[in-house]
């Protein structure tokens, strides 16, 4: 199996006098998502699943509510973990009833929230989590449909982030034997599947495949032990998409031929009884994105030109927290036509699909630049030392690719300055303007 990847998303001028244009209607730095994009991300990744599966999105990853709106129109389920990630699927036309609500620590008033709004499905992460689950489902008088979360051996492959195999605050450990079912009879609860999310980040299709199928052996084992149908089994995601740098999606159509052959293997006569399911954040969202700032002031410091831009890791850069980046290394592409004296250099670009001249813009030698925010500590660093073109005041540069893991994944409330502007487009028209607002708000 080869790893085969979309092809960059084009960047065309077109695209870059978007960007400019809403630079000049919205101010800068600002966020665009294209949601045509996020339909192609959707229809590319239910290619590669089999039939029948359901999709669920991460709203982790970006709960911009018209993201979430578009991945409605693609026939993706919210998968959530909090309050105001349901309050997003909820405001992007979702039911309660659409949502998979999962994450550890769930507490009692979140519980008894996403009840009331109508959740119905939960992936629970412990017995004691099934019973908070069964007890707010119990006070309500409803019953809550339950996945277990399993922290399972693994395939033990060396790709992605491993978010369970190893000790784990996620999941529930089935390396010293399989849970009995009568730990997992809750009253207002009904166990009605598995949970397994072993890894994110996956760009090798081929070891995202032995985890799945790992997946497989164990939920068929967990059946036959529990003697219970499982009904809804979700395997997890790990698709990946590069992160602030260019580059296209990994294409993972090769999975859904042995994916069903495992299933068809494992869990003979599964079509009739259970639907599987896949969970993708970055994967759906992550290449709709460019976040586009502005050079506010170059300077040299022995040897090193930086361009401060107007932007830094309080709009991008909250990452090292949610993937395995150790810091940031965006690559901005430097917008055609933008800089203060546009004539002479219009065709250098720092792009990788730039032409030979690349990096020089003729006359000037590559040379160490580092690209930093406005915040007041050093760890406010864009891009370091990369050998690129030095950036000149006032003009616009893209950051492609972080449409997940964006505005909401940064340090937002650091050095108390606006969050960025999100703007989306569909068909190069904007849909939606707005900004994120931190408030102080008194208690009572
Ligand atoms: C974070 C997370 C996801 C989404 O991960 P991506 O790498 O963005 O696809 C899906 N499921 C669970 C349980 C997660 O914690």
């Amino acid at each position: 199996m080869r790893t085969d990847h979309s092809p960059a998303p084009e960047r065309t001028a077109d695209q870059d006098e978007l960007a400019a244009d809403l630079v000049r209607r919205y101010g800068s730095p600002l966020y665009v998502y294209d949601l045509d994009r996020v339909a192609r991300a959707a229809a590319d990744l239910r290619a590669a699943l089999p039939e029948h599966s359901r999709l669920y999105y991460s709203l982790k990853a970006n709960p911009h509510p018209e993201l979430v709106r578009a991945l409605r129109l693609a026939g993706c389920s919210p998968e959530i973990c909090s309050t105001g990630e349901l309050t997003a699927a909820l405001a992007a036309g979702f039911d309660g009833a659409d949502c998979l609500y999962g994450g550890p620590g769930k507490t009692a008033g979140e519980l008894r929230t996403a009840l009331a709004a109508g959740v119905r499905t939960f992936s629970v992460e412990s017995p004691a989590d099934l019973r908070r689950v069964g007890a707010e489902a119990r006070a309500l008088g409803v019953t809550a449909r339950c996945l277990l979360r399993i922290n399972g051996a693994g395939a033990g492959a060396g790709v992605g982030l491993r978010m369970t195999g190893g000790a784990s605050q996620f999941g529930h450990d089935i390396t010293d034997g399989l849970p009995d079912l009568a730990e997992l009879t809750v009253e207002g609860t009904e166990l009605c599947g598995l949970h397994f999310f072993p890894l994110t980040n996956a760009g090798d299709p081929q070891g995202l495949l032995a985890e799945a199928v790992a997946s497989i052996r164990t939920a068929a084992a967990l059946e036959a032990h529990w003697g219970v149908p499982l009904r809804l089994l979700d395997l997890g995601g790990g698709f990946a998409c590069p992160y602030a740098a260019p580059g296209g999606r990994p294409r993972y159509d090769e999975l859904r031929e042995p994916l069903t052959a495992a299933l068809d293997e494992h869990l003979p006569g599964w079509r009739d009884r259970l639907e599987p399911a896949f969970e993708s954040g970055r994967y759906l969202v992550g290449d709709s994105g460019r976040l586009i700032c502005t050079v506010t002031e170059v300077k040299e410091s022995r040897g090193t030109t930086y361009g401060v831009l107007d932007s830094g890791i309080n709009h991008l850069g909250g990452l090292s927290g949610v993937g395995r980046l150790p810091s940031l290394r965006a690559e901005p592409l430097r917008l055609t036509g933008t800089g203060p004296d546009t004539g002479a250099e219009a065709g250098a670009e720092a792009g990788p699909d730039a032409g030979p001249d690349a990096g020089t813009g003729g006359a000037e030698p590559a040379r160490r630049v580092a690209l930093v925010g406005p915040l007041c500590t050093p760890a406010d660093v864009i891009s370091r030392a990369a050998e690129t073109v030095p950036p000149r005041a006032g003009e616009l540069l893209a950051v492609p690719n972080v449409g997940a893991y964006g505005a909401t994944a940064s340090l937002l409330g650091f050095l108390s300055r606006p969050a960025p502007a999100e703007i989306t487009v569909r068909d190069g028209r904007v849909v939606s303007a707005d900004r994120l607002v931190l408030e102080r708000e008194p208690l009572a």
